[in-house]
């Protein structure tokens, strides 16, 4: 059959290709741009405020499918009842940078050698550089019988890490009578390693506040060796769960689960062969998750694990200059949190006008991340660390003890340091505050 095809240039800067195959047409937009920003979240939509407000107008797309961002930091305190699911979103159109466009679709091929990306909807977009800001996979039907599990109206299983799902998690601590309570953490890279226990010690502090804690069995299955990767914090945190009575059980990983029971199924990874099923009264369930299938199936932009595969210092792509990922899709091996998304902001934003202006990239990040381990309704530990899971604390107070101020820091002022500040590209993370309060300056 033969295609005729007409290019139309827009005043938008469109270029409307019309294919026209006998008597039916199909319209695909070119969109064409000098960065092209995929996922709007935390990462995409805060260097995106930089970009734009230094290159202009338009000269920034945001390729992004969702009607809300989220701020899924909330998502513990939801689950724990201390805030609403409304707190935690805005209609993504309000937070976009407004120099920049929305492109409401979805990346479904990367193109890296020709510098576009193909859409959902069959737009083409070219690019001159490349921010890849998509985010983590939820793989929730990885584990058999979860998802049925997770569909059950006032249901024992639970998962804080999906705004689907998150609400669930208090109405079943309410409905818990007695029995075991299982909290999970999988074998994957995760968002916020610290989340899968922050629930656990709201829950256990939730049981106590109700006078349910004598009948709950406090159970955390985790497939790491480790309580939590930095010492400092994992020494104090062996404290609050021996203090509690909760019995944690290392590399131990969540199979399958059986909802018309409620059993669930674990194996131990040192020792495949064992296995064992244990009755649930509540589940908590931190999904595996992964890169984003789209990335893991563009060989030339990714590791083998399908990350975006940068230079874990200046966050530039190891073989193509003009692309450069931010957050939780990026191989750098940090911990995957919005606290090292605010750092690397700065780094990507300075490197990528750097390389533009055909310089070198220069800046370098330091793998800060952050996560304030909830340990109740009125404590907190402020972990914050370096690539080297060396601690980088912001206070000059030991920040591995349970503190009121740090769990109100969480609840009050982290909020609208995100939607504020970090969204509109005015947040770095604390380094600068570090300094003064450490007398560095
Ligand atoms: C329960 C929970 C608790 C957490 N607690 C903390 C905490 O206390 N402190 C902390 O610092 N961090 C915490 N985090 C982690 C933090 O939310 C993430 O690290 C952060 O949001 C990562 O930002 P990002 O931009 O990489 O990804 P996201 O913010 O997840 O954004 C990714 C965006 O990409 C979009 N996208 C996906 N696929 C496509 C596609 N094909 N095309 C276009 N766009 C696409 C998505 O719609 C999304 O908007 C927590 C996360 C959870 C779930």
């Amino acid at each position: 059959m033969n295609a005729v095809r007409i290019q139309v240039v827009l005043r938008s800067g469109v270029h409307n290709s019309i294919r026209a195959f006998g008597t039916t047409s199909v319209t695909n937009d070119i969109h064409r741009c000098k960065v092209l920003v995929v996922g709007g979240g935390a990462g995409g939509c805060s260097v995106a405020a930089k970009l734009s407000s230094k290159l202009g107008q338009g000269k920034v797309i945001i390729l992004e499918p969702s009607e809300r961002h989220y701020y899924q930091p909330m998502f513990t305190l939801i689950g724990g009842g201390i805030k609403s699911l409304e707190d935690s979103f805005r209609p993504m159109s309000k937070v976009l940078p407004a120099l920049a466009k929305w492109l409401k679709d979805s990346a479904a091929k990367f193109e890296p050698e020709k510098n576009t990306v193909l859409t959902a909807n069959g737009d083409k977009i070219e690019y001159e550089f490349l921010l890849v800001a998509m985010g983590l996979q939820l793989n929730y039907d990885k584990i058999p019988g979860l998802v049925d599990a997770l569909a059950i109206p006032k249901g024992k299983v639970c998962s804080n890490y999906s705004p689907k799902y998150v609400n669930r998690t208090f109405e079943a601590l309410k409905a818990f009578r007695t029995g075991n309570a299982i909290f999970t953490f999988p074998n994957s890279p995760v968002k916020c390693p610290g989340a899968p226990q922050k629930i656990l010690y709201i829950a256990e502090h939730y049981m106590r506040k109700s006078k349910k804690r004598q009948n709950a069995n406090m159970v955390y299955n985790t497939s790491l060796p480790v309580l939590f990767g930095v010492k400092h914090y994992a020494d104090a945190l062996w404290k609050v769960v021996e203090g509690r009575n909760i019995k944690v059980n290392l590399r131990t990983t969540l199979v399958e689960v059986y909802p018309e029971r409620n059993q669930a199924l674990f194996q131990n990874l040192d020792k495949p062969e064992e296995t064992f099923t244990t009755d649930y009264e509540f589940l908590h369930v931190t999904p595996p998750m992964s890169a984003p299938d789209v990335l893991k199936s563009c060989e030339p932009l990714v590791t083998e694990t399908g990350f975006v595969d940068v230079n874990k210092d200046t966050l530039q792509h190891v073989r193509f200059e003009n692309v450069f990922a931010i957050g939780d899709c990026s191989a750098s091996p940090n911990s995957k949190t919005a606290a090292s998304v605010a750092a690397q902001s700065q780094v990507v934003y300075k490197n990528m006008v750097s390389v533009m202006n055909g310089h070198k990239p220069t800046r370098v990040f330091d793998g800060y991340a952050s996560c304030p381990l909830v340990t109740g309704y009125n404590s907190c530990i402020l972990a914050e660390f370096d690539y080297n899971l060396n601690p980088l604390e912001t206070f000059p107070v030991d920040q591995s003890k349970e503190r009121y101020s740090m769990f109100l820091m969480k609840k009050d002022v982290m909020p609208p340091l995100y939607w504020h500040l970090l969204l509109n590209g005015l947040w770095n993370g604390p380094g600068l505050a570090r300094k003064l309060m450490h007398f560095k300056l």
